[in-house]
């Protein structure tokens, strides 16, 4: 258990009093893999299109987790210029403070978790481009604190993956059902995505084993409603909530906030 360390509406860093539990992704996937292997579930490393989901035996159910690409929908629905995350990792750092860490700046927000493995520190926003020392700059100017022990250092780090972040969910198409990100991808400010994957998970499961698939339409609507609120208030309340590329995405957020959209 660990404290929180956010400098969100305020231009100083707080510590947040609630603790959480930080779970490794790289553990958990491969322990996950583990257990499916040992309950006779075969694993391949194909990829799978949209065709090929059509040729599968209908006596067979299909669920599909392919994340944001949500290969088997009808249809995506996403903000027409998404929020970007692009990551950064520093492997060879002793990091002076473990556990994560969040700033908002005025363009965007800044993300870091650190233990004893080294420091993963995300960028979010639009226009996130640069080496890391310039990158590094454009954080100092709003949080120095949190790049305190990763800038004017001759260490390795590597640039790693840019990638949409931002709400976005898919109208299923008539062969797959959709789950985890596939079927409702929510904002990362939220940190809810896998909590709420494996929630749609094993209730897809369930409704499978049991005959009932009812609900899950309505299921969508509301939780993207209640989704969309909840990071409007949060942007709402950091200083990049004026900026263009953020009024843009709140409108989205707007309107996906209503039920009625693409329930
Ligand atoms: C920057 C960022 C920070 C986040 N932080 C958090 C956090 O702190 N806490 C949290 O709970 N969640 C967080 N999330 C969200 C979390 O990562 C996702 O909700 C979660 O990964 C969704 O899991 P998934 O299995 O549905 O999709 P994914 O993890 O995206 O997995 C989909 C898989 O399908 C594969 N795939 C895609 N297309 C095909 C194809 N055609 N054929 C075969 N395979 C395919 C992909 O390679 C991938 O392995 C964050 C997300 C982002 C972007």
């Amino acid at each position: 258990m660990r404290t929180r360390c956010l400098q969100w509406d305020a231009a100083a860093a707080t510590i947040d009093a609630l603790p959480y539990v930080s779970v490794s992704r790289p553990n958990l996937e491969a322990s996950i893999a583990l257990l499916a292997e040992a309950a006779g579930i075969r694993i391949t490393h194909r990829t799978v299109s949209r065709a090929c989901i059509q040729e599968i035996d209908p006596d067979f159910t299909v669920f599909d987790a392919t994340g944001r690409r949500a290969v088997t929908a009808e249809r995506h629905w996403r903000s027409i210029q998404p929020i970007v995350a692009r990551s950064f990792q520093f492997a060879e750092v002793k990091p002076a403070r473990e556990g994560f860490e969040l700033a908002a700046g005025p363009t965007g927000y800044v993300y870091r978790l650190a233990n004893r493995n080294g420091v993963c520190l995300g960028v979010v926003g639009r226009n996130q481009k640069g080496t890391w020392a310039e990158v590094c700059d454009r954080i100092t100017r709003f949080a120095p604190w949190i790049v305190s022990d990763l800038c004017d250092r001759d260490f390795t780090v590597v640039d790693g993956k840019s990638g949409p972040c931002s709400l976005q969910w898919a109208q299923p198409g008539s062969r797959a059902l959709l789950i985890g990100d596939a079927f409702l991808g929510r904002d990362a400010i939220s940190s809810q995505g896998l909590a709420t994957g494996f929630g749609t998970a094993i209730s897809a499961v369930s409704q499978e084993l049991t005959g009932s698939l009812s609900g899950r339409p309505v299921d969508l609507a509301i939780q993207r409603t209640v989704h969309a609120k909840h990071v409007i208030d949060q942007i709402g309340a950091a200083p990049f909530s004026r900026h263009s590329t953020w009024r843009q995405y709140g409108d989205f957020l707007g309107r996906a906030a209503m039920v009625d959209l693409a329930g």
